[in-house]
């Protein structure tokens, strides 16, 4: 399996580490949405979100709090946008999870397109049903 972020943790391509711990990595993205554009990585080769063992989320996510907050110290941010893509469908083009963390500035004409659908009569009950459903059938 040849996998670009299991290159880069085992330093088989050269890249810039900036943070690590012992379940996961951040480096630049190489094409960035923004200056500063920064990938959390986990360590392990998990495809998503939905693969990452429990116990590693704890120092994924305190990885991901403290390389945003060093982002927001270094680049005086305004915000900055936490976003981890699941699936092709999703736009999900490296199967090695991470998360994307991209700066945001004023007037930085980043668009996140959102293109509000409303709920009508008992939609709105129906969603909220099913998902509590299928969330009590993982317990
Ligand atoms: P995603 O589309 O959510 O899977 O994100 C994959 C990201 O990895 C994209 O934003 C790419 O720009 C970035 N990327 C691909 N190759 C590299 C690389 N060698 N170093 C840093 N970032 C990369
Ligand atoms: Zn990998």
């Amino acid at each position: 399996m040849d996998c670009i972020f299991c290159n880069i943790r085992d330093k088989e391509i050269p890249s810039s580490i900036l943070f690590e711990n012992e379940k996961a990595f951040a480096i630049l993205d190489i094409n960035p949405m923004n200056y500063g554009h920064v990938l959390l990585i986990s360590k392990g080769h998990y495809s998503d979100i939905l693969e990452i063992p429990e116990n590693d989320l704890k120092e994924i996510l305190s990885a991901v709090q403290l390389v945003s907050k060093a982002l927001v110290d270094a680049f005086s941010l305004e915000g900055f946008n936490l976003v981890a893509n699941k699936g092709e469908i999703a736009g999900q083009s490296i199967f090695h999870f991470h998360f994307h963390i991209i700066p945001r500035h004023k007037n930085d004409n980043i668009n996140f397109v959102r293109n509000i659908k409303k709920y009508h009569e008992n939609q709105f009950n129906k969603y909220a049903d099913q998902i509590r459903n299928a969330i009590q059938s993982l317990k």
